[in-house]
């Protein structure tokens, strides 16, 4: 898949650490279906729809993790270009700043015309206006520099392209959210120490989620980086969100 990037992280130390990684990411994605109740992945499949996987396509899944958006994506196009007849197959690229993640997604099943790279969202290793499509599904909140992130998305994106960005949000009705307080600040860190033994990061976790801005205010951050067409869509009543916004 050529999107300009050099750095690659599929590297001998694999076969080393594989077991590490099998551990750690079926923990990861354990702990995913436990906190949301499983929900992540209808959410995700959301995301995909609207990232808009055709024929020919390419993505790039930024802070893609063990790659669920990319693969769903291109399992998506690959549908469609088959149904199709045509011989034009999608391309993505997951990257990540944590190769352990990389590696243990790669350790899932490496297929064709799916890569990984090694990157920050802030200065992502790709050239300019590369991608149809910019995901980044859980990963805009651990962000240092939001602002320069989602311009440097938008950088890679081609005139046309779309950025969908999946992220926890603020649930929109005060009985959900009383609910959700207290799942989040009583259920998640203890579910933390019990599966993954890490009450602190658990903890981390759900203070990142009330720091990062709600809805609207996020919205506008994506204007301020340069999206264009930025719309919201709630999911579960708000307790996630995806933010779309368009290069035009
Ligand atoms: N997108 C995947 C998913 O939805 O399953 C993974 C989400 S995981 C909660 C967050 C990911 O963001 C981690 O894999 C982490 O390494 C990555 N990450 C954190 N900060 C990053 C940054 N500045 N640039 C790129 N990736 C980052």
């Amino acid at each position: 898949v050529s999107f300009g990037f050099k750095d690659v992280a599929r590297t001998e130390k694999q076969g080393l650490v594989r077991n590490v990684f099998d551990r750690s990411a079926r923990k990861y994605d354990l702990m995913n279906d436990l906190m949301s109740l499983g929900v992540h992945r209808v959410w995700k499949d959301i995301t995909v729809t609207k990232t808009g996987p055709r024929p020919g396509a390419r993505l790039i899944d930024v802070a893609g993790g063990t790659g669920d958006i990319a693969r769903a994506w291109l399992d998506r196009a690959d549908a469609l270009t088959e149904r199709r007849g045509s011989d034009q197959y999608a391309e993505a690229v997951v990257a990540d700043i944590n190769e352990q993640m990389l590696l243990a997604g790669m350790k899932r099943g490496d297929r064709a015309r799916l890569d990984w790279c090694t990157a920050n969202a802030e200065h992502l290793p790709f050239d300019d206006a590369v991608a149809d499509a910019v995901t980044i599904g859980f990963g805009i909140r651990n962000v240092t520099d939001r602002i320069k992130a989602l311009k440097d998305m938008r950088r890679v994106l081609k005139p046309g392209g779309r950025f969908v960005c999946l992220e926890f949000s603020r649930p929109t009705t005060r009985p959900l959210e009383k609910l959700y307080d207290a799942w989040s600040f009583g259920a998640i860190p203890q579910i933390g120490d019990w599966i993954a033994k890490d009450r602190d990061s658990y903890q981390y976790l759900v203070e990142s989620i009330r720091k990062f801005p709600h809805q609207d205010a996020f919205a506008a951050e994506l204007e301020e980086a340069g999206f264009a067409r930025v719309s919201v869509t709630n999911l579960s009543g708000g307790i996630a969100a995806i933010h779309m916004g368009w290069k035009v």
